[in-house]
């Protein structure tokens, strides 16, 4: 059961380190390991695909315990009892076998059920069909110490609770967002696996659309972008609207040199209602550069705009890695009606404060875009911490969240206190200590230090 000790890193170059790494079968196996570390205090992490970009799946201390071997998928009409290391690439394989898909995308397609579970993933589609809590209709859990539970949609927690207040952002991704007579799946959701371990999960599938048009959509300036996204937003049928800047743009050119030379912004969207005429007509609407972009309504159309749109991420973690720095990237959303203002805003402070390489991408139909800046050297590095800071208070200011999608891990959970009190985080804490009395799972996420 035993592998080797060893350092591990994320999605983000945040590297941890485990005395033990523990790969268990079976949830006997998992009980007994959880089971042992309780009774001698050993802090455990667990880890997932470690696609997360937080630093949550990375132990500082005690043990870490890898899911891997949780991969029994189970599809039925309506939903799919999946192990929590089955990753989504897996899941959508299965699912399109049966005319179904998985509504959550965070174009991460290795990441797994379980982390996914746990950080409330979101991404690409989540304009239509919202985050990864939304999709859950059973959890299997073993909690702190190894007892198992079954919690179903719906079942209440057995404990009193505060209302905290929520931000009025479509998604959100930070702390427990606590509310009395809430179920036991909205508090698992995101909790970063700090309250139990997620070994399977009855996940809700959909029918598979008939036809969809997928683009993605050239535009000659940043305000047309913005201004189509506005224009489009209550469209019928749309499930995506994706934002890629200039210098997105620019850092992807090397590996498709058939980027468009005029372009300086584009939108990759996705409708279930692939009305032609409408569109064209949108389009020019839109300014859009129409015979430049892309269009297309096959499955591998939609696989090839997403590889296309994944490979900003991946290209910004390499660039940033290989410069010897650690992702630095934000994950703020706002209230719709905040999403200019908050865009405007970093473009104003970058052009103004940041010295270096950045680029805009992500979820603008949430109000939701991801600025990643890629310093050349430390100096740069400190400012742009520095940077994401004054994005987190001013998206808080706004009404929005510290996190939409990736959760606080250890990386970012000095944001919590920008959006919540003392006295919140307190009532958070109070949760944790009560299935965790001796704070073992997940230390360090979500909560700097240790509270029990
Ligand atoms: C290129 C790139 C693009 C990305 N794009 C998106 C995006 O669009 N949207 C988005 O939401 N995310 C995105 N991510 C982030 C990442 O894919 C997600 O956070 C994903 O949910 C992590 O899943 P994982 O299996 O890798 O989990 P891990 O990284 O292994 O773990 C994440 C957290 O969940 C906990 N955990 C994992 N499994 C369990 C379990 N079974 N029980 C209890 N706790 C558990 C871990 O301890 C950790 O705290 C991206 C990452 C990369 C590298």
């Amino acid at each position: 059961m035993e592998v080797e000790t060893i350092t591990l890193t994320d999605g983000s170059g945040y590297a941890g380190a485990a005395s033990r790494l523990l790969a268990p079968s079976t949830e006997a196996e998992l009980a007994s390991i959880l089971a042992e570390a309780s009774a001698a205090l050993i802090p455990v992490t667990i880890l997932g695909s470690r696609t997360g970009i937080t630093g949550g799946s990375m132990p500082r201390e005690g043990w870490a315990v890898s899911m891997e071997k949780f991969r029994r998928i189970d599809i039925g009409a309506g939903s799919a009892w999946c192990g929590a290391a089955v990753t989504l690439a897996d899941l959508q394989a299965a699912s399109a076998h049966t005319r179904q898909f998985y509504a959550p995308d965070p174009t991460e397609w290795t990441a797994s059920v379980g982390g996914t579970i746990n950080t409330n993933a979101s991404g690409s589609r989540s304009f239509r069909y919202g985050s990864t809590r939304r999709h859950i209709l059973a959890l299997r859990v073993l909690m702190a110490g190894g007892s198992a539970r079954t919690f179903r949609r719906g079942e209440a927690i057995d404990f009193p609770v505060p209302e905290l207040p929520l931000p009025q952002t479509t998604k959100c991704t930070a702390g427990y967002p606590l509310k009395p007579g809430m179920d036991w799946i909205d508090l698992f959701c995101g909790s970063e696996g700090t309250l139990g371990v997620v070994v399977e999960a009855e996940l809700k599938l959909l029918p598979k659309p008939e036809s969809i048009l997928a683009g993605v959509v050239f535009f000659p300036t940043l305000d047309h972008a913005l201004d189509a996204v506005e224009a489009w937003r209550g469209v019928e049928g749309l499930r995506m609207i994706e934002f890629i800047d200039h210098n997105t743009l620019d850092l992807m050119r090397p590996k498709y040199p058939e980027i468009p030379a005029g372009a300086l912004s584009g939108l990759m969207i996705e409708s279930e209602n692939p009305d032609e005429e409408a569109w064209v007509d949108r389009l020019e609407r839109a300014g859009a550069l129409i015979d430049a972009s892309w269009f297309g309504e096959t499955d591998r159309d939609r696989e090839r705009f997403r590889v296309f749109r994944h490979a900003a991420p991946e290209r910004v973690n390499e660039t940033v890695i290989s410069r010897g720095f650690l992702k630095l990237g934000s994950d703020f959303a706002v209230p719709i009606a905040r999403s200019r203002e908050m865009t405007r805003f970093y473009y104003d402070v970058l052009d103004r404060s940041w010295p270096g390489q950045y680029v805009v991408y992500g979820h603008i139909g949430d109000a939701h875009l991801h600025v990643n800046l890629m310093p050349a050297g430390p100096e740069e590095n400190r400012l742009g911490y520095q940077i994401m800071e004054e994005f987190a208070r001013h998206a808080v200011a706004l009404g929005g969240t510290v996190s939409a999608e990736h959760g606080l891990g250890k990386r970012k959970s000095h944001f919590l206190s920008l959006q919540y009190t003392a006295r919140e985080i307190e009532a958070m804490k109070d949760v944790k200590r009560r299935l965790d009395p001796h704070w073992l799972l997940g230390r360090g996420n979500l909560f700097p230090e240790p509270g029990h």
